[in-house]
C-alpha cells in the first residue's frame, strides 16, 4: 500500500471544516484592515530563499526541499529550485517585479497555502504545512517604516486570535535592531563566544563564527546557562530603534495588548530588522508557537529592489487548529436537515424540496427511496442532522412534511412555505 510521505499528511473531514470556518474568519477580518490577497509560486529559485532567508539559517542550510531543473537547452545551464519554505521572500519578489512600490500606497497583501520544510516531523511539525502569512510593504513615503504599522499588526493578530476563539495565547516581542546594530552586536556577540565557545554544541562553534546571531536560537540544554549570559541586544538598540521599540509598546498598552519582552527571540531567519514577535499557546507542548513575524525594511533592497520598509507574520494553521481543538473546538459543521423520500418515485421530490431548502441557506443532505425508514433515520443521525423530513406520497400530496428534531424526539407537520424558517429557528 502507498502511503502519504513522512511528514506530511491528509487533512480529512470533520477537520477540514474546522480549517475552513477558520480561513473564512480570517479572510474576513483581513479585509475589514484592507488587506487583499495575492498567491505566489509554490517554488521559487533557490537564491531567492538562500539571500532573503539567510545561508546561514537551519531553514536554508537544511532543510528546503531542492532540485535541479533539467535544462532545456545544451547552452543553458540547469537551474536550482525549491519548494517555499516560507512565504515572504515569494511575496517580496513580486512586489519588486511587478513594482507594487510605484502604486504609492502601502500594499497590505496576505496568502494561505502550504509551506515545506524537511523538518524531523512531530507532533505540530511537518514537512508540508500551511501557513497564513500576511505583509505591509511599501515606499517609506506612504508611512512603510513607522511604528504605527507594527502596532497595527500586532493589534490585528490580538483580534484575529479572539475572534477565531483562541484563549489564553501569550505575546513575545523584542527588537533586533537595524542592520547596523545587528552588525555591533553580532561582533560583541563573537567576542563573548571567543572564551567559552570550546564548551557548546558543534552548530553553536560553526554559528559563533559564520552568524553568532543564531547562537540565541540554540536549544542544546548544556548551551543554555552558557548563552543566557550573553550580551542582551537591548544594549546595542541606536537611538532611532530604541525610539521605535518604544512607540511601538506604548501603542499597545494603549490598546490594551499584554505582551511580554524576550531578548532571545530573534526569530530563525536572517532577514528581520527592529521589532520581532511570537504568539505562543499552552495548548501546544513542545512547538507551542503559534505564529511568528517582525519588520525586515532592507529585504526589497536585499533583493535588488527599490526600499521598501516592510512587517509581516505568519500563523502556522496545523498549530493553530492543534491549539483549538486543545480547548475543545468541535471541527463539524451542523447540518440543519437530511432530507428522507419514502417510496417509490419519491426521489424527485425530495430533490425538489431539498433544492428550495438549500436555495434558502438550509445545509440539507438527502437519502434515497430505496432506504426504509429505519435505514434513513440511522444516516441521519450518523450526519448529526438537527432534523429528519421525510418526503412520502401522503407529504407531497398534502404538500406538508413530517420534520422530526433527531435530538429531542418531538415531530410535527409542517407546510412547505413555512419549512424553511421552521427548520431555521
Ligand atoms: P517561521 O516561518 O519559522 O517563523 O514560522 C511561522 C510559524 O509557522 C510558526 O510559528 C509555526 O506555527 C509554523 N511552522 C513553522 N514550521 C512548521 C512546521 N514544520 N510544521 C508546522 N508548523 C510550522
Amino acid at each position: 500500500m502507498i502511503k502519504a510521505v513522512r511528514g506530511t499528511r491528509d487533512l480529512l473531514p470533520p477537520d477540514t471544516d474546522l480549517w475552513n470556518r477558520v480561513e473564512a474568519k480570517v479572510r474576513e477580518l483581513f479585509a475589514r484592515y484592507n488587506f487583499h490577497e495575492i498567491r505566489t509560486p509554490i517554488f521559487e529559485d533557490t537564491q531567492l530563499f538562500s539571500r532573503s532567508v539567510g545561508e546561514e539559517t537551519d531553514i536554508v542550510s537544511k532543510e528546503m526541499f531542492t532540485w535541479e531543473d533539467r535544462a532545456r537547452a545544451q547552452s543553458e545551464k540547469a537551474q536550482s529550485l525549491s519548494l517555499r519554505p516560507e512565504a515572504t521572500a515569494g511575496i517580496v519578489r513580486a512586489y519588486i517585479e511587478h513594482r507594487l512600490g510605484d502604486r504609492g500606497t502601502l500594499q497590505k497583501l496576505y496568502c494561505i497555502g502550504p509551506m515545506f520544510r524537511r523538518e524531523r516531523p512531530q507532533k505540530g511539525r511537518y514537512r508540508q504545512f500551511y501557513q497564513i502569512d500576511a505583509e505591509i510593504i511599501g515606499p517609506p513615503s506612504a508611512g512603510s517604516e513607522s511604528p504605527a504599522r507594527d502596532a497595527e499588526v500586532l493589534e490585528m493578530l490580538a483580534m484575529l486570535l479572539d475572534e477565531v476563539g483562541l484563549r489564553g495565547w501569550n505575546l513575545q516581542l523584542n527588537s533586533v535592531g537595524c542592520a547596523e546594530d545587528r552588525a555591533r552586536y553580532n561582533q560583541a556577540l563573537r567576542e563573548a563566544l571567543k572564551p567559552v565557545v570550546h564548551q557548546m554544541c558543534a552548530d553553536c562553534q560553526r554559528r559563533a563564527e559564520t552568524n553568532p546571531l543564531r547562537v540565541l536560537d540554540c536549544k542544546v540544554p548544556e548551551d543554555q546557562p552558557i548563552i543566557e549570559k550573553l550580551p542582551k541586544i537591548s544594549q546595542y538598540l541606536d537611538e532611532p530603534c530604541h525610539k521605535h521599540f518604544a512607540a511601538v509598546r506604548a501603542m499597545l498598552d494603549a490598546v490594551g495588548i499584554v505582551y511580554s519582552v524576550n531578548e532571545r527571540m530573534v526569530r530563525g531567519l536572517d532577514y528581520y530588522t527592529r521589532t520581532t514577535f511570537e504568539f505562543t499557546h499552552g495548548g501546544l507542548g513542545a512547538q507551542n508557537a503559534v505564529l511568528g513575524g517582525g519588520r525586515y525594511d532592507g529585504l526589497s533592497e536585499l533583493l535588488g529592489g527599490p526600499k521598501a520598509p516592510a512587517i509581516g507574520f505568519a500563523i502556522g494553521e496545523d498549530r493553530l487548529m492543534l491549539a483549538l481543538e486543545s480547548q475543545g473546538e468541535q471541527p463539524k459543521e451542523q447540518l440543519d436537515a437530511f432530507v428522507a423520500p419514502l417510496g417509490v418515485g419519491m426521489n424527485v421530490h425530495a430533490l425538489k424540496l431539498a433544492r428550495e431548502l438549500r436555495r434558502a441557506g438550509i445545509t440539507a443532505d438527502l437519502g434515497d427511496e430505496d432506504f426504509r425508514l429505519k435505514k434513513s433515520f440511522e444516516l441521519a443521525e450518523k450526519a448529526g442532522a438537527k432534523y429528519i423530513v421525510i418526503v412520502g406520497e401522503n407529504e407531497v400530496a398534502t404538500d406538508q412534511f413530517a420534520v422530526k428534531n433527531l435530538a429531542s424526539g418531538e415531530q410535527v407537520q409542517v407546510p412547505r412555505a413555512k419549512l424553511t424558517e421552521y427548520l431555521r429557528q
